[in-house]
């Protein structure tokens, strides 16, 4: 590629930052820096009425936390900023100004009331919502007349009434629409702040950015910038348009049927390279197929020729199933250091670190340690006292075999050792009567406080003879209650 390329994400500072933003970042980012160029962050924060403050802070603590820095951008630098729109006013007044004395443009000084009425009208005569150019043929004395009164007017931009505006999508081929179905679109706003495809169009060429790589959602859009681009007589960015996220009922991914904010994935404590695992995989697969892989050898193998159109699933099992892996990727002691900001303060650090081995492989995401081992830390759980009575058994047999069970422990010498310890166990379940696996359930909820748990043996290991014992006598107190 001869000239430099430069790829951005706009995302528009609305809400929680979103995991298509991450999304459109992770190829954006791949994109530019394969091929030696950079990867910029604007924020598009024209339309104030949705701004929410902390949302830009969040978008690049977000960014960064998934690896996927921007080179320019706000609170980053770089030579074309201001990197947020709301800094950039005065050009795109400029800029509408100019298309208007280029006749490329015009001031539309229409209420609402009246675009209101021509709307129901064009829906009564089973007409497409357009707007029908009422102020297009006003005189230009006429215009200063209405400027002169100070009222209020948007810029529309002009589009012809026939043709067809082509573009060719780098994933897609060329698409072509009919312009006459395209509006005379508002490219400035009463409040003389652009809309969202003047302000595009203007920073895109002035951010020299080469490649515009967006979501779907964008196409129908992609015409309007183009006519702009050609009536400024500026050289086209190559467009690329990725699939849309979908939720597993295929429809767009929106926050009413899944979480879509990556603050709760990190909350929740999927780790990034699983989430940017688990993106990539998003409309795009490795040339050989493997489905494991970092975010560098990512970028040596993207290219966008391998992009789907077709609408990937953001499928939350497959993404925890993701996270499990990486999490039995990392050495334990790099788990215990990961693990840290989810545990609750003041945990015994050193028993936070004896229970890694034993959790890891059931650990899907690192939020979820003080559920799995949260036993082990505190004293005895609360459970209901019928859990220590399985199946089959009465609760005299369980107390029975709690009690032998009680001798046992207290006869092994410490450091406990997993041979007496099961061969004694098993023993006590034949002397009984008793299936081996209920005399270990019995012995599981007495120092658990649950029928499902990190393996035993390696669990009272950790509690130590005194709390496992405690546990014990607990429950055969509760079992006394029950006969
Ligand atoms: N502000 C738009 C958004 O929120 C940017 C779309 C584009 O990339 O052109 O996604």
């Amino acid at each position: 590629m001869a000239d430099m390329v430069r790829t951005r994400i706009a995302p528009s500072p609305t809400g929680d930052p979103h995991v298509g933003t991450a999304y459109a970042a992770l190829f954006n980012r791949a994109f530019a820096h394969k091929h030696g160029g950079q990867f910029i962050l604007r924020i598009e924060d024209t339309d104030q009425t949705r701004y929410r403050e902390h949302s830009e802070r969040e978008i690049l603590e977000s960014l960064n936390w998934l690896g996927l820095t921007p080179d320019e951008g706000p609170g980053i630098g770089g030579s074309y900023g201001p990197y947020i729109q709301s800094q950039r006013k005065e050009l795109y007044i400029q800029h509408a100004e100019e298309l208007i004395a280029r006749g490329k443009a015009y001031r539309c000084f229409c209420t609402p009331e009246r675009l209101e009425q021509m709307r129901r009208e064009q829906a009564a005569r089973h007409e497409a919502p357009r707007y029908d150019r009422t102020c297009l043929r006003l005189s230009p004395r006429e215009v200063q007349r209405r400027l002169d009164e100070g009222l209020p007017y948007v810029i529309r931009m002009i589009v012809p009434d026939e043709g067809t505006t082509s573009f060719t999508d780098l994933i897609r081929g060329v698409i072509s629409f009919e312009n006459r179905v395209l509006d005379d679109q508002i490219i400035l706003k009463s409040d003389k702040l652009p809309t969202y495809h003047l302000a595009v169009v203007v920073d895109d060429h002035y951010m020299k950015i080469s490649h515009v790589i967006r979501a779907e959602e964008w196409i129908s859009s992609t015409p309007k910038h183009v006519l702009l681009y050609q009536y400024f007589d500026w050289e086209l960015p190559r467009f690329a348009h990725l699939p849309l996220l979908r939720n597993p009922d295929k429809s767009k991914i929106s926050k009413r049927k899944q979480n879509t904010s990556l603050k709760w994935y990190r909350q929740q404590g999927y780790l990034p390279e699983a989430m940017i695992n688990f993106l990539a995989l998003m409309g795009w697969s490795m040339p050989d197929g493997r489905e494991i892989f970092t975010y560098e050898e990512f970028e040596r193998e993207f290219t966008l020729e391998r992009v789907t159109t077709s609408g990937p699933v953001f499928d939350l099992v497959k993404l925890t199933a993701i996270n499990g892996k990486y999490i039995r990727m990392l050495s334990d002691d790099e788990l215990y250091e990961r693990l840290q900001p989810y545990l609750p303060p003041g945990l015994n650090q050193q028993k936070v670190r004896r229970a890694v081995p034993l959790i890891k492989d059931r650990l899907t995401r690192l939020g979820e340690f003080m559920d799995l081992a949260g036993f082990l830390f505190g004293s005895v759980p609360d459970y209901d006292p019928a859990l220590l009575v399985p199946g089959k058994s009465t609760p005299q047999q369980a107390l029975q075999a709690l009690t032998q069970v009680r001798h046992l422990l207290e006869s092994l010498p410490e450091p406990w050792t997993h041979e007496p310890w099961e061969a004694g166990m098993r023993a006590i379940a034949e002397r009984l009567g008793m299936k081996a696996g209920d005399v270990f359930m019995i012995l599981r909820v007495a120092v658990t406080g649950s029928t499902v748990s990190p393996p035993l043996f390696g669990s009272i290991e950790i509690l130590g003879k005194h709390e496992t014992l405690a546990r014990v006598d607990s429950a055969l107190d509760r079992l006394r209650a029950l006969v």
